[in-house]
């Protein structure tokens, strides 16, 4: 009989583990740039990247929290583009961040995310709903705002018991009180981050066909499929790792994680193998 041994297995074969996709409080998240970075490592992380809405402004406070503990931070970012009414996210990995034009450009599309944060309170309003909108800018401040945020005081003010109701009930896609954002089509968001020596992947690719995926996606130029990901069974996952070898796309994953922002905190609910990382950074040609 052999020893038994109390070490995880994961320690044991020394694999490595990733979560590519995390919001901090500088979008929708309710962990800091290094509450991400601690609790990560807790969770037997070595590698994370911080992929916020539009915003690019956690990076380089995650990236030192991540350097003064061992913990690698990839330079991430999450832009919504917009095609036939449905909304899509497209993740950018190893960008140039620090590229004035691409701040620039984030910060007007958060502007444009201000200005729906009024145009979506006018619309609760005709439900009986009462919320300032300044007060959400101030929770959402310095980050970019968004629906999460307005989510959140429904649920703290008694409207809604939970954060999936303030979205089935009002804030979803198809209710009432979406508005849209920013119009920017999937292939300038693919355009954008390329210009950022960026990697593209196409996030939480359940929301659209495989037909689309396949066909129009991949002509504008997209660089990988998230196929780990929470609401993707074990089939779902296999399926879209099939689908990115057939296409000749990267692979990623994560939990996208928003803290508490969701009710209950995903890191670690998704790790994917390091290599992973490994292949991404072979494309970009980082070390
Ligand atoms: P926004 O960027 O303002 O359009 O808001 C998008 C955020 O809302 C993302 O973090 C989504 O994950 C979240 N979200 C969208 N639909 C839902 C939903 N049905 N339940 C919970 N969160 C959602
Ligand atoms: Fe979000
Ligand atoms: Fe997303
Ligand atoms: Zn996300």
């Amino acid at each position: 009989m052999g020893q038994p041994t109390s070490r995880p297995a994961d320690q044991q074969t020394k694999i490595k583990y990733a979560d590519l996709h995390l919001h901090s409080t500088f979008s929708d998240g309710t962990f800091s740039p290094e509450e991400l970075v601690n609790l990560a490592q807790g969770k037997g992380l070595c590698c994370i990247a911080i992929t916020d809405h539009d915003e690019v402004s956690a990076i380089a406070p995650a990236s030192a929290a991540g350097k003064s503990c061992g913990l690698e931070v990839i330079p991430g970012v999450e832009l919504s583009a917009e095609i036939d009414d449905c909304e899509v996210h497209i993740l950018g990995y190893f960008i140039d961040w620090q590229a004035s034009w691409f701040q620039q450009r984030l910060e007007k599309i958060r502007a444009v995310r201000e200005k729906r944060i009024f145009a979506i309170t006018e619309k609760l309003k005709s439900f009986g709903i009462d919320l300032d909108p300044e007060q959400i800018l101030r929770q959402a401040h310095p980050g970019s705002v968004g629906r999460l945020h307005i989510a959140r005081l429904l649920k703290e003010k008694g409207y809604v018991a939970s954060i999936p109701e303030a979205f089935s009930s009002y804030l979803g896609n198809d209710r009432p009180c979406y508005v849209k954002k920013f119009k920017l089509t999937p292939g300038e968001a693919i355009e954008m981050i390329r210009q950022v020596n960026g990697l593209s992947v196409l996030a939480h690719p359940y929301h659209l066909s495989d037909d689309k995926i396949t066909s129009d996606f991949v002509r504008w130029g997209i660089r990988g499929l998230e196929a780990y990901y929470p609401e993707h069974t074990p089939a779902a996952t296999e399926h879209y790792l099939k689908l990115a070898e057939k296409n000749g796309l990267l692979v990623t994953g994560g939990s996208d994680c928003h803290g508490f922002g969701k009710d209950k905190s995903m890191l670690g609910a998704v790790k994917i193998p390091y290599q992973l990382v490994q292949a991404l950074k072979a494309e970009v040609g980082a070390s």
